[in-house]
């Protein structure tokens, strides 16, 4: 049996295992927590790999490398989730083709997905990104900006808004970003009760900081290296 597909069955297996032991730790089910295998600039062959071993979720950044692979493993049945940064011109490529896109960070991202997606006449299943410790060159919208979009994409019908996500700043030490991520929730919470529905979705957690952003309640994981192993060069 091929070398590759074991190894990462193997990791995959082991990863699981992990996750549904942190989230019985937490007091959640193992069903709370989705974990998506961010496959950016690994190749399909390994995508097809996982989706053997029983993964459905896989996480792409790059528009063209992700269709490219949507298109080579168009036989299989997987659910695609756009995390990475998106100008508001490629929008039109994405929407319509990406279950879940977590990366939302600006009106004009959001209208431009909200246009496809009604020209296509389907609802495109939206995060807003959340910049929470303020970094400069991080992507995603301020605490005080999201209330503003979060109406904004409530009222576009082609936009379902289902949550939040962010990404912490890389911390050594896992249990930093853990205020992070509680933040995260916060917010969330909040925006339930000043709108009046239901956000399901956290979409937080990578290989290196999982642990405390399922114990803070995390619904969506993201998690390439540890599956995949580093990422080559992009190329
Ligand atoms: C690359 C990436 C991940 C996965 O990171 P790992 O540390 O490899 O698990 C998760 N989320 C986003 C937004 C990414 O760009």
């Amino acid at each position: 049996m091929n070398e590759r597909r074991e190894e990462l069955a193997g990791r995959l297996a082991r990863l699981r295992e992990e996750l549904a032991e942190v989230a019985g730790r937490a007091g959640r089910k193992p069903g709370d927590v989705t974990l998506v295998a961010v496959s950016k600039y690994h190749p399909a062959s390994d995508v097809r790999d996982l989706s053997l071993a029983g993964q459905v979720d896989f996480g792409e950044n790059y528009v063209q490398e992700a269709l490219a692979k949507q298109e080579a493993l168009a036989d299989l049945k997987l659910r695609w989730h756009f995390i990475g940064g998106l100008q508001s011109n490629k929008a039109k490529y994405v929407a319509g083709k990406f279950g879940l896109v977590h990366s939302v960070d600006s009106s004009k991202l959001a209208q431009a997905l909200h246009k496809k997606a009604t020209s296509l006449g389907l609802v495109q299943d939206i995060l807003l990104q959340v910049n929470i410790a303020g970094e400069a060159q991080k992507s995603g919208i301020t605490e005080e900006e999201l209330p503003r979009l979060a109406e904004e994409a409530m009222a576009a019908d082609g936009l379902r808004l289902v949550g939040l996500m962010t990404m912490p700043p890389f911390f050594d030490e896992p249990e930093r970003a853990r205020p992070v991520f509680a933040r995260l929730r916060e917010l969330r919470d909040g925006l339930e009760g000043r709108l009046g529905v239901r956000l399901p979705h956290l979409s937080m957690g990578m290989t290196g900081d999982f642990v405390p952003a399922v114990e803070e309640g995390a619904t969506l994981v993201r998690i390439g290296t540890r599956i995949f192993g580093s990422r080559p060069p992009k190329g």
